[in-house]
């Protein structure tokens, strides 16, 4: 990457470009455009700090940061629209077996698989996160309370049937646990409040057996199936059946 004389701080302190550039480099980031040092510059210097230091490094996904930022501007959404939106929450099965029976390098290669099958079953505007080491959780703003069921159960699915290639001539498969719950619509919640009344779900379906999606009950909205029609082709999701 480039190499300059770094420009000093208004308080006479170097700033630390060089570092900076560094971590962008061992990250596989293109070198910046512009004239190093110039306020354009500075500014695509800023934007690549701010987007490595949302994302996960092993799969890409938004990371935990990012994810707590994003679930507190989605819980001021909610408040503010009345829009509902669902909250999951989806740990792999049994992980720990994967990593003993086939090694941590499988394991990872079973995290990034996972990570991109997930980015491929929901809508763009929806945000996945790798929150912990293999638990995941996705963001669906704007997600009707009938479909939320249909949605879980769409990954679930996914996951379940995708063969995960590990090695020369040998594939495996996971399976997720899946907890989920929508924001209260015009009552004011917490991203915390949320996050635990997921976790209860989650807890429920680990402790029901695995392999499950656990929402917490609401009162479903009446939707005819012309509008589920209109949502599913909207998207064009792809069942993979
Ligand atoms: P459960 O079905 O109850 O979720 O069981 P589990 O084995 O998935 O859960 P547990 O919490 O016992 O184990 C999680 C494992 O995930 C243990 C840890 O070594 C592994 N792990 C965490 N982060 C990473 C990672 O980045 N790479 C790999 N390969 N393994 C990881
Ligand atoms: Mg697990
Ligand atoms: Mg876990």
């Amino acid at each position: 990457m480039e190499r300059f004389s770094p420009p000093t701080a208004p308080n006479g302190n170097t700033l630390q470009l060089e570092q900076a550039l560094q971590l962008l480099a061992q990250a596989g980031c293109q070198p910046l455009p512009g004239d190093p040092g110039s306020a354009a510059w500075m500014q695509e210097l800023v934007d690549a700090l701010v987007d490595l230091s949302s994302r996960d490094a092993l799969t890409g996904l938004a990371n935990r940061r990012a994810f707590e930022l994003a679930l507190a501007r989605e819980v001021d959404r909610v408040a503010r629209s009345g829009e509902p939106a669902l909250l999951l929450t989806l740990d792999i099965d049994h992980f720990k077996n994967v990593n003993d029976t086939w090694g941590h390098a499988a394991g990872d290669q079973v995290l990034k698989a996972v990570a991109i099958a997930l980015l491929d079953s929901v809508r763009p505007m929806d945000l996945v996160a790798r929150v912990g080491g293999e638990e995941f959780a996705i963001i669906l703003p704007n997600c009707g309370t009938a479909f939320g069921e249909a949605v879980a159960e769409r990954v679930r699915r996914r996951i379940e049937r995708m063969p995960v290639c590990i090695g020369p001539n040998k594939q495996i498969t996971v399976s997720l646990s899946i907890g989920g719950a929508f924001a209260p619509q015009w009552v004011r919640s917490t991203p915390a409040r949320w996050q635990e009344r997921v976790d209860q779900q989650l807890y429920r379906a680990k402790a029901q057996g695995r392999n499950l999606v656990r929402l917490e009950p609401t009162a479903v909205s009446v939707v005819s199936n012309e509008e589920k029609r209109l949502l599913f082709e909207t998207f064009q999701f792809q069942d993979h059946e």
